[in-house]
């Protein structure tokens, strides 16, 4: 039948292509739609690619283990060995993630169409997702406009819903206990980011450093978020920064300010005083741009009947990063591999596509929902609480916990130290402590990620109860 799939890929974004590419190389008729020509492959809005674009080393691995696939220059635009979080007094640095890469976008999401193509995905342009068709409960395929406005039904056993954070597919999913269709504003940053060629005023590794990837957290200057420089080749930088909108405003009204996110970007440029001659680079019109991420733990269920959901559709960006190409290119890989088998299995219900749930969930999910308590702690401090946090209360190796998703031990050293400093700093500290024991209960939970959508309901209050419980507690206070 004309217009009908195995599986329709909507969004030809970082987990898109490869969810194509790997039901296609499972032998499925595979569509992958998107709204962009093909040369724009992954432009996530007029505004361009917009992203801080860089990935860890380890997400890379993940895909070369699943496909044969090399990257390099220029696709890989510059090799960073590590990131690094900044104290609002730029006094403290600690390393917060290992090797990776600032990517050129536009080249590297076209490298991964051309895999999709080759494995034997139909690509679709110029086509724009209007929305799911819905049958007895369940999708069964979608709706939209082709490359010539004409309203067109596609159909498949499977849909997977890739179109990134402002996905009209889940968002008009009939009401259900499983997916969610809408997001808590209070979880989603705001962000921004330029693309800057520049004159370097003088050397200062606390604003710009051409080997490693700088995160600036500051309260005032990036509230509920922080503010980032990453360095590309030769002297260019992909800068920008991302606030939480109730920090924005509690921090405008302490401060007697009016600011938005674009002026902070601004601002924070000015800041930095190792930029002189910014000049905006601005191939493809890729030099500016906004658009939102959500940070909290990826959506409970991926999965619906007849539907299964990858990277930001999903909410999948690490809560405290925002980091969202690793764990959308690992749930592209893992949605196209659990599609093949249902569609094999002939049962693309909620409970044939379950395993991907599982899948998801121990190649990276089940570290989420811990991370996403840190972060609502980290928004409910001031600039002077992070200041002392990243004094006295994290190690090092602590900090690689936390930012990997594991319970840090925290210190005897520092415990200690906390007790020679008074009730004050003890009730910072044993807040610290609470949500290093809420991490813990998380991730145990997770661990116990349901073995079937039967379990789900039980299972899911138990994480609600948490995730209630911390936001009760921190609220946002950034001055
Ligand atoms: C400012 C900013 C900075 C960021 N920095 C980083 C970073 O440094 N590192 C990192 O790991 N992550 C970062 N992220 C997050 C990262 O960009 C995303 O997590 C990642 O792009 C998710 O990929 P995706 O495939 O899920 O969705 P997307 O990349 O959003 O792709 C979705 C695709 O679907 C298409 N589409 C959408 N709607 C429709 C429709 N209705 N019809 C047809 N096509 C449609 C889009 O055009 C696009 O091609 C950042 C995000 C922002 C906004």
């Amino acid at each position: 039948m004309e217009n009908s799939y195995d599986v329709i890929v909507a969004g030809a974004g970082m987990s898109g292509n490869l969810a194509a590419a790997l039901a296609a190389k499972g032998g499925l008729n595979v569509a992958l739609l998107d709204r962009n020509e093909e040369l724009d492959v992954g432009k996530k809005t007029n505004w361009g690619w917009v992203c801080g674009d860089a990935v860890a080393n380890d997400h890379l691995k993940f895909i070369k283990s699943k496909i044969s696939i090399d990257f390099d220059f220029p696709e890989l635009d510059l090799k960073v060995d590590g990131v690094y979080a900044i104290s609002p007094d730029l006094q403290h640095k600690l390393l917060f993630d290992g090797e990776g890469y600032v990517l050129n976008r536009p080249l590297f999401e076209h490298k991964l169409l051309q895999y999709a193509k080759k494995y034997g995905a139909h690509h679709i342009s110029k086509f724009e997702v209007e929305g799911p068709i819905i049958e007895n409960n369940k999708v069964v395929g979608i709706f939209g406009k082709d490359a010539h406005e004409k309203h067109t039904e596609m159909r498949a056993k499977v849909v997977i819903d890739a179109l990134g954070v402002a996905t009209n597919l889940r968002r008009k999913l009939p009401d259900n206990p499983y997916v969610d269709k809408v997001v808590d504003i209070d979880d989603v940053e705001s962000t921004g980011r330029y693309i800057y060629d520049f004159d370097l005023d003088h050397e200062d590794l606390t604003y710009y450093d051409p080997k490693n990837a700088l995160i600036h957290l500051n309260q005032e200057l990036a509230p509920g978020g922080y503010g980032w420089v990453f360095p590309k080749s030769g002297t260019c930088m992909n800068v920008g920064l991302g606030v939480q909108k109730t920090s924005l405003q509690i921090r405008n009204k302490a401060m007697n300010k009016n600011d938005n996110l674009h002026s902070l970007i601004d601002d924070y440029v000015k800041w930095n005083p190792v930029v002189k001659n910014p000049r905006l680079r601005n191939d493809n019109n890729n030099g500016k741009g906004y658009w939102s991420v959500a940070v909290r733990r990826q959506l409970e269920s991926l999965v619906f009947d007849g539907y299964m959901g990858a990277g930001d559709s999903m909410a999948m960006p690490n809560p405290i990063s925002a980091g969202g190409i690793g764990p959308a290119l690992v749930a592209g890989i893992l949605a196209g591999e659990n599609a093949v088998k249902a569609v094999h299995n002939n049962d693309t219900s909620i409970k044939g596509l379950w395993q991907y749930n599982l899948d998801f969930n121990e190649a990276y999910g089940r570290k989420t929902a811990g991370l996403e308590v840190f972060r609502i702690y980290l928004q409910s401090l001031n600039n002077e609480q992070i200041n002392y946090g990243m004094r006295t209360f994290l190690t090092q190796q602590e900090a690689i916990d936390i930012s990997y998703g594991r319970v840090p031990e925290l210190s005897l050293a520092s415990k200690f130290r906390m007790v020679l400093k008074g009730a004050q700093n003890m009730d910072a500290f044993m807040n610290l402590l609470y949500v290093v024991k809420a991490m813990k209960r998380l991730n145990a939970i997770y661990e116990r990620y349901p073995k079937s959508p039967e379990q789900f309901g039980a299972w899911r209050q138990e994480v609600t109860k948490e995730m209630e419980e911390a936001k009760a507690k921190f609220k946002p206070k950034p001055i």
